[in-house]
């Protein structure tokens, strides 16, 4: 069983985000970046069930510009076998993704895509749902367990009111959520290795998809600074604000 675990280069999650003056976006520039949080997991996942034996082979994808390599080779450090990049300069939108990945599932023929349940810069929890619409496949999203038999895999899903499990047949999409697992950490002699990993790069033309934007941005806010609190006398003048400042009782 082949596994397709796609993995975004975005912003480390440890940096503190800028604006760009003009609201056109967020400003890239000497940025940390890093490999999607959720991905991470996603990959740990895949490479469990090849360790397990379930899969016999991990591929990991980027689409972005030629510095998703290093995503890749982060992915393949963590146990991936190979990666593949989908390399443009243009932005990718999810449902351009989406579309870059259903073309290499087509070629690639996975059972199995581990998406991250979302990407943390633009948290558009879009890419999974879409592919697995485009490829008229079950989808488990938000998985925080992943237990995969021959032809369909148990997915527990954590809702609003506990656990969900489905059952979905294979091949299908399942996203994951951070209670998934704890991804490893990656060594000097494992990075060492993946560097003789097998990484391909190919255009989205040669997938036959158009990527341009279908979304225009309209602007991009720093959120609302918070103002400074204050300290009251007592609950009376809490209760007192709370009515008359707060007008939230
Ligand atoms: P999103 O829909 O943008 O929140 O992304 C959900 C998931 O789709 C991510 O966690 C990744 O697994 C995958 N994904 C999104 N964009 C990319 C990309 N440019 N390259 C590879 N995987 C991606």
């Amino acid at each position: 069983m082949k596994i397709l675990v796609p993995v975004k280069r975005v912003i480390d999650y440890n940096v503190k985000v800028r604006v760009k003056d003009d609201g056109s976006g967020v400003d890239l520039s000497n940025v940390k970046m890093a490999t999607n949080p959720f991905d991470e997991i996603a990959v740990e996942q895949a490479v469990r069930l090849k360790e397990t034996g379930v899969a016999t082979e991990v591929i990991a994808v980027s689409c972005g510009t030629a510095a998703c390599q290093d995503t890749l080779r982060r992915a393949m450090a963590m146990g991936a076998d190979r990666g593949i990049l989908v390399q443009t300069e243009t932005e990718l939108q999810p449902l351009a993704v989406a579309k870059l990945l259903h073309a290499l599932c087509e070629m690639e023929l996975p059972q199995l895509v581990i998406c991250g349940k979302q990407a943390i810069d633009d948290d558009a929890n879009q890419t999974g749902q879409m592919l697995a619409a485009l490829a008229d496949w079950p989808q488990a999203t938000f998985a925080s367990q992943v237990v995969v038999a021959t032809a369909s895999a148990k997915v527990t899903r954590e809702i609003d009111g506990g656990l969900e499990t489905l059952e979905i047949r294979l091949p299908a999409v399942i996203t994951a959520d951070l209670r998934l697992n704890e991804p490893r950490y990656v060594t000097l002699p494992n990075i060492m290795e993946a560097k003789r990993k097998p990484l391909d790069i190919v255009k989205p033309a040669d997938l036959g998809v158009e990527v341009a934007p279908r979304l225009a941005t309209i602007n991009v806010a720093e959120p609302v600074q918070r103002g400074a609190g204050i300290k009251v006398a007592d609950v009376a003048e809490l209760m007192h604000r709370l009515k008359t400042e707060a007008r939230v009782i």
